[in-house]
């Protein structure tokens, strides 16, 4: 497997760690395939990658954020399961090691970091996707802590989560600000799956339910009203890797329609020789560029205590739709065969288009984004 362009990790954005760690990740893919390849049920094959991760230290809470993209990037070239079950294990450790307390830390990140336990993060509902200031699962106190009622929607790693960071409603103000971030194990009574959800690329998806859950003062994370602060704080900063995924995915279509076009015999000559599908392969070859130098600047910026989140944001809304129109044309240049199910192309064209609606859609990274412009610069 050749997930990467060596070019752009030879960029000052990278150190040599960085292109020591993206080669130990291309062997670690190679001799882990058959993990994903297998093609099991999907929660399996979460569970047994998470579990591989943990054991070979790709979990590890130290990574930056560099090298966090790069990971993405690697395991969505090898596979779209590879890629989700390490990136839902990893957003949803990152409340707890960004605002979880030493005893919160203590209790749950060892296990978590060993691939041995894994985590989820419940912020959206059937009625709050994007608007996350309309949360409703209400969290009410009681002498010894909070009781949850309510229902969370497309939970990822619902169903074989251990840990759930759920956000609710506490009500300290209005809107955004009366939310409190709850750790609550998988175990806790009143929890349960309400529905499993297939989707068009199957993987663990859920809708739960909290009925009476009863969870005591110290599951708070961070302190109470502060659960719309942690979840864009959590948002800001792992948007960019679902850019990185983006780029993996496009990597594997752009390499896949690079052979076809070489290999495919057409009108006495082969594919590659077209000027349409060369100015196609060329077109991919600047939108890959593109996403790539973005995510290495959003990383880039994060990891040397910048300001990072509109480069986030720019990241992911660019390399997530690049990705998309890279993997259309792909299959578009393999022809009839690039829609046989469970073919590479048929494969990405389902797996891509959910990283353009979750973590915030296309249209709020855009929001972002124009929020974000120097209006003194039109003066
Ligand atoms: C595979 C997958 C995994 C997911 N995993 C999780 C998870 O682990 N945890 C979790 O909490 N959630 C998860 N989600 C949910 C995801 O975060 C939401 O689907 C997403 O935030 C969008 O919310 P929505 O689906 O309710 O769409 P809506 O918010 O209803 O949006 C509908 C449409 O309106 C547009 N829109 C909304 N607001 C604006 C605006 N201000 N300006 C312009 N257009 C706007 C949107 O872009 C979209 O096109 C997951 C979703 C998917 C598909």
């Amino acid at each position: 497997m050749r997930a990467f362009d060596d070019g752009i990790l030879a960029l000052p954005f990278y150190e040599p760690e960085h292109r020591e760690l993206a080669q130990r990740l291309t062997n670690w893919c190679d001799e882990h395939s058959e993990l994903w390849n297998a093609r099991t049920d999907p929660e399996k094959t979460e569970l047994n990658v998470i579990r591989a991760l943990g054991e070979d230290g790709w979990l590890s809470p130290e990574a930056d954020f560099r090298s966090l993209c790069l990971v993405r990037e690697a395991l969505a070239y090898a596979d779209d399961l590879a890629d989700y079950a390490f990136s839902i294990q990893a957003l949803a450790s990152i409340p707890l090691l960004r605002h979880g307390s030493p005893s919160q830390k203590e209790r749950h990140l060892p296990a978590l970091t060993r691939g041995e336990r894994v985590v989820a993060f419940a912020l959206s509902e059937e009625q709050a996707g994007s608007d996350v200031a309309a949360i409703a699962l209400r969290a009410d106190q009681t002498p010894g802590g909070y009781v949850l009622n309510g229902r969370k929607a497309w939970v990822a790693n619902g169903g074989i989560a251990d840990l759930y960071c759920v956000v609710a409603r506490t009500g300290e103000g209005p809107g955004a600000l009366g939310l409190t971030a709850f750790l609550v194990p998988a175990t806790t009574p009143g929890l349960h799956v309400r529905e499993k959800i297939a989707v068009i690329a199957p993987r663990a998806l859920a809708h739960l339910a909290f009925d009476n859950c009863e969870v005591p003062s110290d599951s708070v994370l961070g302190r109470p009203g502060h659960g719309f602060v942690i979840a864009m704080d959590v948002l800001d900063r792992f948007r960019m890797t679902v850019g990185a995924a983006a780029l993996g995915f496009a990597r594997r279509a752009a390499d896949a329609a690079l052979s076809r076009s070489a290999d495919r015999p057409i009108y006495d000559g082969r594919l590659i020789d077209l000027p349409t599908i060369r100015a196609t392969l060329a077109d991919t070859e600047v939108k890959l560029n593109a996403a790539a130098l973005l995510v290495a600047r959003a990383a880039w910026e994060l990891d040397n205590g910048r300001r990072f989140a509109r480069h986030s944001s720019i990241a992911k809304l660019y390399a997530t739709e690049s990705a998309q129109e890279i993997i259309d044309a792909a299959l578009q240049i393999f022809g009839a065969a690039g829609l046989v199910s469970d073919s590479v192309t048929e494969r990405l064209y389902r797996q891509i288009r959910s990283l353009r609606i979750y973590e915030g859609t296309s249209e709020i990274q855009r929001a972002v984004i124009a929020q974000s412009l120097d209006l003194r610069r039109a003066e």
